[in-house]
């Protein structure tokens, strides 16, 4: 977007290998990949051929169905801040105002919005898809969906390597559950976004630290499988119905009806998302452009496991925050014990597991006094049952434990 012309201009004045920061190296990051990963052509076709048979149906989300009104889609998002100077160490504010531009205009709610000509007007849609820090990383300790982490490294090409602890990055976190945003010092361009369909972790979008505006909505469309709205060659398609063919890409901010491709007599739609217009020049996805993206989230589609996500779920372990590294996280402390009642009891005991569902399928035992397994039961339930009427009189203990060493410990007298 900003930069994108000045760039060229450069180039042609001195006609020396400099290379251009590009407003979204997501094409050509992509066509590299591809090409680097023969194999990543069958997962991405997969992709591509799910959309295909999905984006001309209803949009069937029950699950993710809040209230009456239209499903809505919330995605968990986590943000690596990855700084080595300060200023690349981006305030929670900033990031803050990242995730709600995000939200303004996926769901048609940016100041913006009513630039959108009155031509195109009819064909702007509410995305209904909503973003939101995560407040559970993976192990469901507390977060605030922001990690901070000083790196020696002091610039980023787009190679991936961010997301790779081993190479002074940041590991991504599930991508099954989150949207992994990685904000760096990145040379050569504003941003660029995994293919839908690659490896979980490289999957998501990576944005330079000063380049926080409306780049990150145009990275997350083509997360979401979005193409730039000229179809990346001349007069290209972008698989969308609605948006005009168009000759190429529009940098800078352009006014009026463009004619191109014989796209008459409205011409270009340069003010959609997925063009490269500057930021305050860009307010619109259209319907055709919902559907594709809404296609991922339908039962089979890549972003359906985001529905299982517990990202947004209360947490269930709180640690002391650290202000900079998360890699070397405290070892965490219970927030919420499993409990077990009535105690004592008499034909029947209930293990309250809070919100813990990693118990789901794991076995509990009980011992007698003497040390020695009594029952064994395995747990289905948050408030799980256990019938103890044919255990003798006398002291109990609960116990169980997890791979990854959470444990439960519990005493209980039968009547
Ligand atoms: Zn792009």
């Amino acid at each position: 977007m900003r930069n994108f012309f000045m760039g060229i201009l450069v180039l042609t004045v001195l006609t020396s290998p400099v290379i251009a920061q590009q407003s979204c190296y997501s094409f050509e990051y992509q066509q590299q990949a591809l090409r680097n990963n023969p194999g990543l052509t069958v997962a991405v076709q997969q992709v591509e051929q799910f959309i295909l048979t999905q984006q001309g149906s209803a949009p069937v989300l029950q699950t993710a169905s809040i209230g009456k009104g239209n499903p809505l889609i919330t995605i968990p998002v986590v943000v690596h801040v990855i700084y080595n100077k300060a200023a690349e160490n981006v305030s929670d504010q900033a990031i803050a105002n990242m995730i709600k531009t995000l939200n303004l205009c996926f769901r048609k709610m940016h100041p913006d919005t009513i630039k959108t000509p009155a031509r195109f007007n009819g064909l702007s849609a509410d995305c209904e898809i909503e973003f939101k820090l995560a407040t559970s990383d993976p192990q469901r300790r507390a977060t605030t969906g922001i990690i901070r982490k000083y790196t020696p490294a002091s610039n980023w090409d787009t190679d991936d390597k961010v997301k790779f602890a081993a190479q002074s990055g940041d590991n991504a976190w599930d991508a099954k559950s989150y949207l992994n945003i990685w904000i760096c010092n990145l040379r050569y361009a504003d941003g660029y976004s995994s293919i839908p369909g690659d490896e979980a972790a490289k999957d998501g979008i990576v944005l330079s630290y000063g380049a926080l505006g409306k780049t990150v909505v145009h990275e997350v469309g083509h997360w979401l499988g979005l193409k730039h709205i000229w179809g990346d060659e001349f007069c290209g398609d972008d698989g969308i119905d609605d948006t005009p063919p168009q000759s190429t890409a529009t940098p800078g901010c352009a006014s009026g009806i463009r004619i191109s491709c014989s796209n008459g007599p409205d011409g270009d739609m340069y003010m959609n998302y997925m063009d490269v217009t500057k930021d305050a020049c860009v307010n619109l996805f259209t319907k055709g452009q919902k559907k594709r993206m809404q296609a991922l989230f339908k039962n089979g589609g890549l972003r359906y496991s985001l529905f299982a996500s517990t990202g947004l779920k209360e947490p269930l372990y709180q640690e002391t925050p650290l202000p900079q590294d998360t890699a070397t996280a405290t070892r965490p402390t219970i927030l919420k014990q499993p409990t077990l009642f009535p105690n004592p009891a008499s034909n029947e005991v209930t293990l309250d597991l809070g919100n813990d569902l990693q118990w789901v399928g794991k076995a509990v035992y009980i011992s007698n006094a003497q040390g020695l397994t009594v029952m064994q039961h395995q747990v289905s339930a948050k408030l799980q049952r256990i019938d103890v009427s044919r255990l003798k009189a006398g002291m109990y203990f609960l116990n169980a434990k997890r791979e990854d060493g959470v444990t439960i410990k519990q005493k209980f007298i039968k009547l």
